[in-house]
């Protein structure tokens, strides 16, 4: 059989291109996801995290940011005014599917006032409007999704696509694991970030243009939630931008998880950290990352190679994560079991390693994360406190860019690209849109 579409991949781009296709009326549609069925993946298996229905969206925080500045690159193929449409459109799909009415983070007085004190501080505070599904409500919603779509198309779930097909450089079909050949018009290829290294081998095989991204590497920062409420109350998620004194680099702060957790996260091979927060069990503390973004150009142009690396060094010398009071880490020594147990932060994340972080980070990562905090500590006094954890490496892998149309279809016709694994996005509602954008352009050429 013939299939008119073929998705790869189960995560919110592919699954938004399936919404859309058939809600547009294409029928002969196939998803293949290498993972699980959302109801049989395990929080506690690392092989389910990022991968299986839902992506790594089903463990994600479920923070739709209702903003076209963060999220990807979206905003480069479509004019702003239809970008915000998009993905205001996105946001109403996750609503329909159980996604909470509240939103965060309005335009107040409030917001401009912290600003304003933001600027006084160095620091660029980027207001950003948020609906948090919350990571047990993610996997409701995207279950839904899934009951919905499972009547209407075809989904194979522990089916991994090994190779893109292609003939006279139009599309074919796709050869899964397992050896079968399946044909079809056309293929949505969304992989995700997991799936980086399959999208760029399959970019070389078909000679696909790509960029590379640059590479975010820092820690996780857990602080008691206290220290940031006035802040977090306001906005939920203050994004917040400086320019390091020394070196000029752009330093953020990422994923701030009010009363969350810190949780550790593999990747093929290697432990790193992040952080979420559900919508009703809540901690006494508040985490977030903060980033120094590198960029490399020639002749070292790998710059996941450069974070893997990093966030090896951690696992090294910690058999992990290490965590570090920034008091210790300002004294030039570890931290050790006892400092951590007299901490008035008390960590979120067991199975760390009190160790030292200056042995990981090159110096120009370590003094921007420094100037960094003190900027903070401006705006909101006790971010730099000696009791401030720091968990290392956060790291933000970004697939390599592939080269698409205003449609995301890649220089292969009739293949597009899309969601995280095309290193066009880097959150839901962008990934999201960017599968709507794919299915969106099919069908207008499929009728
Ligand atoms: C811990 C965590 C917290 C996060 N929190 C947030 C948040 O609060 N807000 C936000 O906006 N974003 C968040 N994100 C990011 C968000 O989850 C991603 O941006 C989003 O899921 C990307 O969607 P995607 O469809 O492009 O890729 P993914 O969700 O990664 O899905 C890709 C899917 O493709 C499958 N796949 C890969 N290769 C193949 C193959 N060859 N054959 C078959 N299947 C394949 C994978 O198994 C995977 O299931 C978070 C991510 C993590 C890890």
């Amino acid at each position: 059989m013939e299939y008119q579409v073929i998705i790869v991949g189960g995560g919110p781009s592919g699954i938004f291109a399936a919404l859309t296709l058939q809600e547009l009326g294409v029928d002969r549609i196939i998803l293949f996801e290498q993972g699980k069925d959302i109801s049989q993946r395990q929080r506690n298996i690392s092989s389910d995290i990022l991968c299986g229905w839902g992506g790594a969206g089903a463990y994600s925080d479920g923070k739709l940011t209702l903003s076209t500045e963060v999220g990807g690159h979206l905003g480069d193929y479509l004019d702003q005014k239809s970008f915000y449409q998009l993905l205001m459109n996105a946001d109403k799909i996750f609503v329909d599917y159980g996604a909470p009415d509240r939103l965060f983070g309005d335009l107040t007085p409030e917001v401009e006032a912290l600003a304003d004190r933001a600027r006084q501080a160095d620091l660029e505070l980027i207001p950003t409007r948020i609906r948090h599904i919350g990571t047990e409500n993610c996997q409701n919603v995207l279950s839904r999704m899934h009951d919905t779509l499972s009547n209407q198309i075809e989904i194979r779930t522990g089916c991994g696509v090994e190779k893109l097909l292609a003939k006279n450089n139009k599309i074919t079909g796709v050869k899964l694991e397992s050896g079968e050949i399946i044909n079809s018009q056309f293929v949505v290829a969304a992989p995700g970030r997991s799936g980086a290294s399959w999208m760029k081998k399959e970019a070389e095989s078909l000679s696909l243009k790509t960029k590379a991204s640059p590479v975010d590497i820092g820690v996780r920062v857990e602080l008691p939630a206290t220290i940031l409420k006035e802040i977090t109350d306001v906005t939920y998620e203050s994004k917040l931008v400086y320019f390091s004194k020394t070196f000029d680099d752009k330093v953020r702060t990422f994923c701030m998880n009010p009363y969350g957790e810190v949780v550790n996260e593999e990747h093929s091979g290697i432990t790193t950290v992040n952080g979420h927060s559900h919508a009703r069990k809540k901690s006494e503390n508040t985490n977030f990352a903060i980033l120094v973004s590198s960029t490399f150009t020639e002749p070292f142009d790998d710059p996941i190679a450069y974070g893997r690396y990093i966030a090896r060094l951690a696992n090294l010398i910690g058999g992990g994560t290490i965590v570090q009071r920034l008091g210790d880490l300002l004294d030039g020594r570890r931290s050790t079991k006892a400092r951590i147990d007299r901490c008035l932060t008390n960590p979120t994340l067991e199975n760390v390693t009190p160790g030292d972080l200056s042995y990981v980070f090159p110096y120009r990562h370590l003094l921007s994360i420094i100037e960094m905090l003190e900027a903070m500590d401006r705006l909101a006094p006790g971010v730099n406190s000696r009791h401030t954890l720091l968990y290392g490496v956060e790291a933000k892998f970004y697939s390599n860019r592939i080269h698409v149309s205003p449609d995301l279809e890649t220089d292969v016709t009739n293949l597009f690209a899309i969601g995280d694994g095309a290193g066009i996005t880097r959150g839901l509602l962008q990934a999201s849109a960017s599968g709507m954008i794919a299915a969106r352009a099919i069908t207008d050429r499929i009728k």
